[in-house]
């Protein structure tokens, strides 16, 4: 290549940049979910908030010794994340716990490793690898564990399956305040099957939860819940399975179980986030035969 064309091929590779550049700036001011401020961060009681916004929920706990993070939504989240700690305490972020593996939970688990301990069920680190999810978690726990940080205990539990076969349930014993992941969905759930969820696990995991003593549950999407919601969620699981159960010995057909399953007493079947009804449905009707058998 001579000099002219070298020169030229580069002026068009500057042109092309520019080009993408724009396109980018373009698609970030347009974009509703790469708006800048797209997340927020509330008080959910003394010493523990809330940030909010596209992804799971994030508990960001403050004490004397460093903030500890439960989940950390998006890749593309890490510094807004950083900022609205920040906003609320001026010490950095010392720990992450990631309630289960996916991406909405654990995305930017790569930004925090460099400067802080990422911690996640075994079950989750082994679904974050089998899914090439980068940032993986460099310590584990099976049963239960806990962190210890600036006088203050948070508690980590596996309860059973859910959700997931990694799902944990994070407990500030102090604040009477549990953190449950997608194990708690403001809209309807997400039975992920294809990493070990169950909703017959699901429902002992809800009685485990409901066992600790809390007034506050932070679910992994929705507002805030109180003891109630978290037992009215338990009991639609129980509804939606004996539903499917009696659908079923009464011959319902894998096709027609996304529109039999439907009833006006229960939200989820008329929700229209499409976790429960598009993506769990199939793996409910499965997981609901077998039982039957
Ligand atoms: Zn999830």
């Amino acid at each position: 290549m001579n000099l002219i064309i070298k020169n030229r091929f580069s002026q068009k590779i500057t042109q092309i940049c520019f080009v993408v550049t724009m396109m980018t700036a373009f698609a970030v001011f347009t974009s509703p979910t790469n708006a800048q401020n797209r997340l927020s961060i509330a008080e959910v009681k003394d010493g523990l908030h809330m940030i909010t916004g596209p992804g799971g929920n994030i508990g960001v706990r403050i004490t004397s010794e460093g903030v500890i993070l439960i989940d950390d939504k998006f890749p593309q989240d890490f510094d807004e994340i950083q900022s609205l700690v920040a906003s609320v305490s001026n010490l950095p972020v010392r720990y992450v716990i990631n309630t289960h593996h996916h991406g909405d939970h654990s995305g930017s688990n790569a930004g925090f490793l460099p400067i802080a301990e990422v911690i996640a069920h075994k079950n989750a680190r082994e679904n974050m690898i089998r899914g090439n999810q980068d940032g993986l978690p460099r310590i584990v726990y099976s049963g239960e564990t806990s962190v210890f940080l600036g006088g203050v205990e948070v508690q980590v539990y596996h309860l059973g399956r859910g959700h997931t076969n990694g799902d944990s349930v994070v407990y500030f014993p102090d604040l009477k305040t549990v953190h449950g992941g997608d194990l708690l969905h403001g809209t309807a759930p997400f039975i992920d099957y294809g990493n070990g969820g169950s909703s017959h696990g699901w429902v002992g995991t809800m009685n485990n939860i409901l066992a600790i003593d809390f007034d506050t549950a932070i679910p992994g999407h929705g507002a805030v819940m109180n003891r109630r919601d978290v037992l009215n969620f338990r009991n639609q699981m129980e509804a939606v399975r004996e539903r499917m159960t009696s659908l079923i010995r009464n011959g319902l057909e894998f096709d027609d179980a996304p529109d039999e399953i439907i009833d006006e007493g229960l939200s989820w079947t008329q929700a229209e986030n499409g976790l429960f009804m598009q993506r769990s449905i199939p793996g409910f009707y499965e997981e609901i035969s077998a039982e039957i058998d």
